[in-house]
């Protein structure tokens, strides 16, 4: 035992719902155009949520193909034993090209200077590399000009007879796709379909061409291609407010942000709260300490602002979010009673315990829901719930898991000194 540290802890968790994962990917792919597979981009270990278990748990529901941003996301998924296609398309000089072709990724190439590193890859690694072109239709980002792709197209097409590559995909990212109707997106579809026709004439035999995400999955059936890589959507959250809320989009929000308050005392009015005191009490009251800060990734930002289910009721964030912790004022009434030492606080969820979501953190800290979930930070554990799929034909789900052992989810069940709804008022 000695020189051993728990690594679950009561002060927070971030609670993964993979039955909620897997039942968004199931209604992703029943939204597809025909012909259609769903990619499920588990990059920036899976926006936070936990790589290995979101891939497992998305390819159990029928994804066929699993995106990273970097190579050594993609390693790490072959190296837990995941066998499905992966497409890595952040490269850059000096990364394990080899390693990828050694692994059988499937590795996007922008430019000619990539072209070469996985063609020499490929010729040391005496195997095929899969390869796929990636066109800038108009996103002004990563991916080939126009101008550009037929020197790229020749190159890979006499990579392609000598054997040292084979174009699996051609494809391309889209910018405006989360504004339904902005001309940019039908302009980059139209580029998008000369690009790929020309890449054909030239003999090239692509397995995939894409250009979806989220936003088009939701929004645009034609640009559905042979496959749509879906990110925020596998995650329950809406790409933005202009699309409707997460339910309307009939997605559930997989994480879960919960902490268990760590201080209640009263102080008497005209109190200043936490750094540079920008919060002052306006009466005698009661102050609620969440041990959760910037560290962990609550935005300072969202200072003053962000939303938090305590108490039965949802509060702000008084003062300033400190790097460890931040404060909620809970006021005096019965309900701020009720709030305890070890009660729960709950930053976001699905919705519907009443506590606020990742979109409600999102205009809190004027940023998008992405940033929120992904930002959550390495010192709060993942735990998952719901991980067998088998139990999505039984009527309850419960089996959890974490690094660590636990016995509560993220609104307190399993603790005797909270009521049935686990909101901590019990007394
Ligand atoms: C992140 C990313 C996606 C997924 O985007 P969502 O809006 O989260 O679905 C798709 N393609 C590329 C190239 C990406 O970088």
């Amino acid at each position: 035992m000695t020189g051993t540290v728990p690594t679950s802890s009561p002060r927070a968790r971030a609670e993964i719902d993979l039955g909620a994962l897997r039942g968004n990917v199931r209604a992703l792919r029943a939204g597809l155009s025909p012909g259609a597979e769903l990619m499920a981009v588990v990059k920036s270990d899976a926006y936070g949520h936990g790589m290995v278990p979101c891939a497992r748990a998305a390819l159990d529901a029928g994804a066929r193909w699993l995106g990273t941003a970097t190579p050594q996301e993609a390693l790490a998924l072959r190296a837990a034993g995941i066998t499905a296609p992966i497409l890595c398309w952040l490269w850059t000089p000096g990364d394990p090209w080899r390693a990828g072709v050694e692994a059988g990724l499937d590795m996007s190439v922008s430019g000619m200077w990539a072209l070469r590193e996985v063609t020499g890859a490929a010729r040391a690694a005496g195997r095929t590399a899969r390869v796929q072109l990636k066109a800038d239709t108009g996103l002004g980002r990563n991916g080939c000009q126009p101008a550009d792709w037929p020197e790229l197209v020749a190159a890979a097409r006499a990579a392609e007879a000598e054997g040292t590559v084979r174009v699996t995909g051609l494809w391309s990212h889209l910018a405006r796709a989360d504004e339904p109707g902005h001309p940019s997106v039908d302009a980059q579809l139209d580029v998008f379909h000369e690009m790929v026709a020309y890449a054909e004439k030239a003999g090239i035999e692509p397995e995939v061409r894409h250009i979806a995400n989220s936003p088009a999955t939701l929004t645009l059936p034609e640009s559905h291609f042979d496959l749509v890589r879906t990110g925020i959507a596998v995650f329950g959250i809406s790409p933005g407010p202009e699309l409707g809320t997460s339910r309307e989009l009939g997605l559930r929000p997989v994480m879960t942000l919960a902490a268990s308050v760590a201080l209640v005392k009263r102080v008497p009015e005209g109190h200043g709260v936490s750094y540079g005191h920008r919060y002052r009490t306006a009466a005698d009251t009661t102050l609620g300490l969440i041990p959760l800060g910037y560290a962990d990734g609550v935005p300072r930002h969202a200072s003053g602002r962000g939303p938090v289910l305590v108490g039965g009721a949802v509060r702000r964030v008084a003062g300033r979010v400190a790097m460890d912790q931040f404060v909620v004022d809970l006021g005096t009434g019965p309900e701020a009673d009720a709030v305890h030492e070890g009660a729960p606080a709950v930053l976001f969820g699905p919705g519907d315990h009443g506590e606020p979501t990742a979109a409600d953190w999102a205009e809190a800290a004027d940023t998008i829901a992405y940033e929120i979930v992904t930002r959550i930070g390495a010192r709060v554990p993942r735990v998952y719930v719901n991980a067998d799929a088998d139990a999505d034909r039984e009527t309850a789900g419960g089996d959890a898991y974490v690094d660590g052992d636990t016995d509560r989810d993220a609104y307190g069940h399993g603790h005797g000194d909270l009521g049935e709804d686990g909101r901590g008022d019990a007394r």
